[in-house]
């Protein structure tokens, strides 16, 4: 009898360096690849704003298309089924003898019950479960301190990770799969049903998958060589090339960042390193570090008072207030064109995450996690801990030692948009 394995694809939509694709294809004579898109969960609200909006939906589409031909171009394919994804591997395994179901590590609270629940049914049927961790620069396993004891302070994180681990090698494509035919079945990659048109003026190089992530790295790092001026450019406003504009391809795992840490250093020994290549892989860090502080506090960053769990602020929600800061209709012109830049692309820069943030926080008095809440729809990288995570920070609930990041934002603009450049692109 043929030895048949799942592969549950979540936010690791790529076949290189995935070891959750790998460990199957090794193990199993046939593989399924499948994604399952949950309508009603990504409906549900928080808040008052839908999990998914519109923009990130389209993108989650192109990623799974590109999937589908990467798997093809292996002899596979992509099987997108709409729906629970324990009624969905339930309803395989009446089919197929399945032997292993593999996926990736969850963040998420919600996701890690999710898959909680799966390995336990699995398991009281007879079929084996096992998850990767897949989307960090350092595997959880080399770092020089248990989950438990993750500094919370990023900068002792960072003195720490940097002397004592070290980053594995991203493992390669797989060059083949074997899949069970019958399953073939496209008309799953339109389950998400999106049409939509994004704004002519929005600065993301790309929104395909893998393949375009791949080839915006090369030309990000190799060809046009803009990462050797990242450490100085990373800050501004308007245009593509001023920051990696990685984050949307991590954020589903169409790009490893071991991968782009890996690329960095073939750079920096290939062609010139300094300040600004290391400062790429400085913020990857950061992600890594939301992450893993996430492991720790699964539950804290989404309450009022987060890891701390204290605070001297008494925020309200005032739907008047919350909707003229999504609508980019406060007293303050550079908050609202970074508010309709959002609304428009699903993204907008670090520094405009802040200063929005702040404003939302400290100017408007408003409970952080609704402004969370509509990034987590809006984002088009929306990454549960990096926006949760900064978010907290910010608020000073999080990690930050200087107990909150109030940012003043007429100082802001005069030294970011003096000449309202990126307002009148804007507004
Ligand atoms: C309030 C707020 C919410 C945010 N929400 C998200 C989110 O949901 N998803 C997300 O990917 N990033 C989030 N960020 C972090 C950051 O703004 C984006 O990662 C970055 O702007 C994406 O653009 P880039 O890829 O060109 O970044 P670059 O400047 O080129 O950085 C390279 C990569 O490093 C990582 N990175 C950079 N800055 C941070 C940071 N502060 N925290 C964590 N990782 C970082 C990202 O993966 C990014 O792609 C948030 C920041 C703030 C202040």
């Amino acid at each position: 009898m043929k030895k048949i394995g799942i592969v549950l694809f979540t936010s690791d939509l790529r076949l290189h360096d995935n070891t959750t694709l790998a460990r199957a294809i090794k193990e199993n004579d046939e593989v399924i690849p499948l994604f399952c898109w949950d309508e009603e969960y990504m409906k549900s609200e928080q808040f008052g704003f839908e999990r998914m909006g519109n923009i990130r939906r389209g993108f989650l589409q192109k990623a799974l298309a590109d999937l589908h031909q990467n798997l093809k171009s292996i002899g596979g394919y992509l099987l997108v089924r709409k729906g629970n994804q324990l009624e969905i591997i339930e309803e395989l395994l009446t089919h197929y003898s399945v032997f292993k179901v593999y996926t990736k590590k969850q963040v998420g609270i919600e996701e890690k019950r999710g898959n909680e629940r799966l390995k336990k049914i699995l398991l009281s049927k007879g079929v084996d479960y096992e998850e990767y961790s897949t989307s960090t620069m350092y595997h959880p396993s080399d770092l020089p301190f248990s989950m438990s004891s993750i500094p919370e302070v990023f900068t002792k994180f960072r003195k720490i990770v940097e002397k004592e681990a070290t980053v594995r090698n991203p493992l390669d494509c797989p060059l083949s799969i074997s899949c069970p035919l019958i399953l073939t079945d496209l008309q799953g990659l339109n389950v998400l049903n999106n049409q939509f048109v994004l704004d002519k003026r929005n600065v993301l190089p790309s929104l395909g998958g893998e393949t375009a992530a791949l080839e915006h790295l090369n030309s990000y790092i190799f060809e046009q060589k803009h990462i050797l001026h990242y450490k100085e450019t990373r800050n501004e406003l308007i245009g593509i090339d001023f920051s990696s504009k990685l984050s949307h391809w991590l954020a589903l795992g169409c790009i490893s960042p071991k991968f782009i840490y890996h690329e960095v250093k073939r750079f920096e020994d290939a062609v010139a390193s300094n300040d600004s290549t290391y400062w790429l892989i400085f913020e990857l860090l950061w992600r890594d570090f939301f992450r893993f502080s996430f492991k720790k506090h699964p539950l804290e960053y989404f309450q009022l008072h987060g890891i701390l769990g204290k605070s001297d602020r008494q925020p309200t929600r005032n739907k008047k207030v919350i909707d003229s800061w999504v609508n980019g209709e406060t007293p303050s012109s550079f908050v609202n064109a970074a508010m309709k830049e959002l609304k428009a692309t699903g993204w907008t820069s670090n520094r405009m995450r802040q200063i929005v943030a702040s404003y939302f926080i400290y100017d408007l008095e408003q409970d952080w996690r609704v402004g969370a809440a509509y990034f987590e729809s809006q984002l088009i990288d929306y990454d549960v801990s990096s926006n949760w995570g900064n978010w907290a920070y910010i608020a000073g609930v999080g990690n930050d030692p200087r107990a909150g990041r109030k940012f003043n934002t007429e100082k802001q603009e005069e030294q970011y948009d003096k000449e309202r450049k990126y307002q009148s692109t804007w507004l």
